[in-house]
């Protein structure tokens, strides 16, 4: 029986329908996310689906102001680098939070949520 994998493209579909995954590697216990082809860590390529939590706490975030026209039409809004209690980070577009508020060590939650680009998945308050 083969594995199941999962691709950067399938974890951003899993995303968008409301289920953040990781990989956890099955020879050193690296876990990824969004899914790698090989393992940063030992380079092996034996993957194993981890469902997520989706609490974490912003670890950095930029507003953006000015944007290219795919996206102009959120301006302004927030990108952070959420850090999961998994352990992992992943880089969040800020939901329902005013920009006023965000802060470094903020807890905040998934939500599902995509960005056109796929490099994104959304964040709002825990
Ligand atoms: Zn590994």
């Amino acid at each position: 029986m083969t594995e199941p994998v999962i691709t950067a493209r399938a974890f951003f579909e899993r995303a968008r329908a409301g289920e953040l995954t990781a990989v956890r590697c099955g020879s050193c216990g690296e876990l990824a996310i969004p899914p790698k082809e090989l393992c940063p860590a030992c380079h092996a390529r034996a993957w194993q689906p981890v469902p997520l939590s989706g609490e974490g706490t912003i670890a950095t975030f930029t507003v953006i102001r000015v944007a290219p026209r795919a996206h102009s039409a959120g301006v302004p809004y927030a990108l952070a680098v959420v850090q999961l209690k998994e352990g992992v980070s992943i880089l969040g577009r800020i939901i329902d939070i005013p920009l006023d508020k965000l802060a470094v060590g903020l807890p905040v939650r998934f939500r599902p949520f995509v960005t056109p680009d796929r490099t994104s998945v959304g964040f709002g308050p825990a």
